[in-house]
């Protein structure tokens, strides 16, 4: 069988993808340990029956729910190539949007200093610091394997200016103050039905659901960054596209000004900013 031909059975076996082509790409450049280039230069050339065999597997695997990014343990985001297992959350599109809007509140500041709770697999936290190196930036998470996969992730991408630290959201950070938190907590209500998506089910509970309503973390969030917020210094949290005016009314009430949220790519609004009064 020639890799162009495995490639067409791959897209078209791979049921459960949204992006089949795509997926099937992935896994054959993860199993031939090959880049694009060299892809696309040997569409014609036989492949190997081991190498068939494997991809052959990995596409069950992926029709049983597994994400590809677990498969393949990498994931792109911010166009940075991210090492992901099943420890940490697959980084998705939208949370780019967050990204952006951390980006244009920063701007205000000379050298922010900036939180994230809950980096993961380090994604936000390696975007930022590509962004603005001159931040200084402190990511926490709860997980230790999820901190021991951002620091390699970290590593990877050369982000010196990122400080991991171990934290349960805000302990262990008291009385420090910051121009900026950002988060993209767990904010999936306990008995969504989401949930039974079969990607869903391969990833971190902990990094998807919070409480009854979804929204145990952000209120904790909320309620807790005032008191790590410069005067002037934004909050800006990332919540589910049906979530945003609970979130606002969320900061509004926790005296939070100039209140509003930004949209995603899919027009949803996935953002939601506040900024602690001067
Ligand atoms: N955006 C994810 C989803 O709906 C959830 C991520 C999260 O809870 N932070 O699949």
């Amino acid at each position: 069988m020639k890799i162009r031909e495995l490639l067409h059975w791959s897209s078209r076996s791979l049921v459960n993808s949204s992006s089949p082509d795509i997926d099937a790409w992935a896994l054959l450049k993860f199993v031939l340990q090959v880049d694009d280039a060299w892809l696309i230069a040997n569409e014609q050339t036989p492949i190997d029956p081991q190498h068939e065999a494997r991809i052959r597997k990995l596409v069950d695997f992926r029709n049983s729910g597994v994400p590809v990014a677990y498969l393949t343990n990498s994931r792109q985001f911010w166009s940075k190539d991210l090492h992901v297992n099943s420890r940490v959350l697959v980084p998705r599109p939208e949370t780019e949007t967050l990204v952006e809007a951390v980006l244009n509140t920063a701007r205000s500041f000379l050298s922010p200093t900036i939180l994230e709770l809950g980096t993961g697999s380090g994604a936000i936290a390696i975007a930022l610091s590509t962004e603005i190196p001159h931040a200084e930036i402190t990511a926490t998470d709860l997980s230790r394997d999820a901190l021991a996969i951002a620091k390699i992730n970290l590593g990877r991408h050369n982000c010196a200016n990122v400080k991991l630290m171990e934290a349960d959201w805000f302990s262990g950070l008291e009385g420090r103050k910051f121009h900026l938190i950002c988060s993209n907590p767990p904010y999936i209500a306990r008995n969504d039905p989401h949930l039974e998506a079969p990607e869903l089910q391969h990833e971190p509970e902990s990094a998807l659901v919070s409480g009854e309503d979804g929204l145990d973390a952000i209120r904790q969030i909320v309620s807790e960054s005032s008191g790590y917020l410069h005067p002037g210094g934004w909050l800006v949290l990332e919540h589910a596209y049906d979530q945003a005016m609970q979130v606002q009314s969320i900061m509004n009430n926790a005296r939070f000004v100039d209140v509003h949220s930004e949209k995603d790519l899919m027009d949803h609004d996935r953002v939601s900013l506040g900024r602690r009064p001067e």
